[in-house]
């Protein structure tokens, strides 16, 4: 149910105001010097896969316009939307990419029940959120009882494997081998489930490196110092 529906009532007038009124704001901070100082060309610096998730928008890392290229889908899947991912990577040539889970991830709760009678096309998107959990869990980890944390644990665990994924293209392996590119894997904590406040970010990846203690060795990582701390144990 969204803040405008009451039982069967939607207040399709209230929606149309909310989309129009942002469309104003938009129009009216339009960053027009900026663009045509790039011929009205766009030049991300990022490259975001994240969750579709509504709790999770792009604007957790700041203003996305001409900064980020963002592909969205549920469990933030590399595998659902490879070729959009390529295009920021490989054409865009964005130095950051950006993978970014988070807790109370509604398409991993989905993809641990029985999703069959689901339309074809869903069952399609939670298979891959599947296959990316058992890929990564067949190396025995514990999961916490409580399911809070068992899902922000599985949240990390499948940002784990999306990097694995992208750095398993070999045109991407070779960005991040020449320096050209990096690869980060955050968690948004919505539900402090970390323990230090609700709507924290983490660090729990770089290049596949897991270790928090390793990725603070990582000279250009040190502004997230801080952040870099994660549930499951590598
Ligand atoms: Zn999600």
């Amino acid at each position: 149910m969204s803040q405008f529906t009451e039982g069967a009532n939607v207040d399709m007038i209230a929606i149309i105001k909310s989309i129009k009124d942002a469309m104003v704001a938009f129009e009216s901070s339009f960053p027009l010097d900026s663009l045509q100082k790039t011929n009205f060309g766009q030049q991300p610096f990022v490259t975001l896969l994240t969750c579709s998730d509504s709790r999770v928008p792009e604007n957790v890392f700041g203003q996305s316009f001409n900064r980020i290229f963002t592909v969205e889908n549920i469990g933030n899947q590399v595998k659902t939307s490879e070729g959009s991912l390529l295009y920021g990577l490989l054409h865009l040539r964005t130095p950051l990419m950006i993978v970014a889970g988070h807790s109370d991830c509604g398409a991993l709760k989905a993809a641990g029940s029985d999703y069959s009678t689901e339309p074809e096309a869903i069952v399609r998107e939670l298979d891959c959120v599947n296959r990316s959990l058992n890929e990564i869990l067949s190396s025995s980890q514990t999961l916490n009882g409580e399911p809070i944390v068992k899902y922000t644990q599985l949240a990390e665990l499948n940002v784990d494997m999306q990097v694995k994924y992208l750095l398993g293209n070999t045109f991407v392996a070779r960005l991040v081998e020449d320096g050209s590119l990096s690869i980060i894997g955050i968690i948004v904590d919505l539900h402090n489930v970390y323990g230090q406040g609700y709507g924290k970010s983490y660090l729990i990846n770089c290049n596949g490196m897991r270790d928090p203690n390793k990725l603070k060795d990582i000279g250009y990582l040190n502004g997230l110092f801080v952040r870099m701390k994660r549930l499951t144990v590598v």
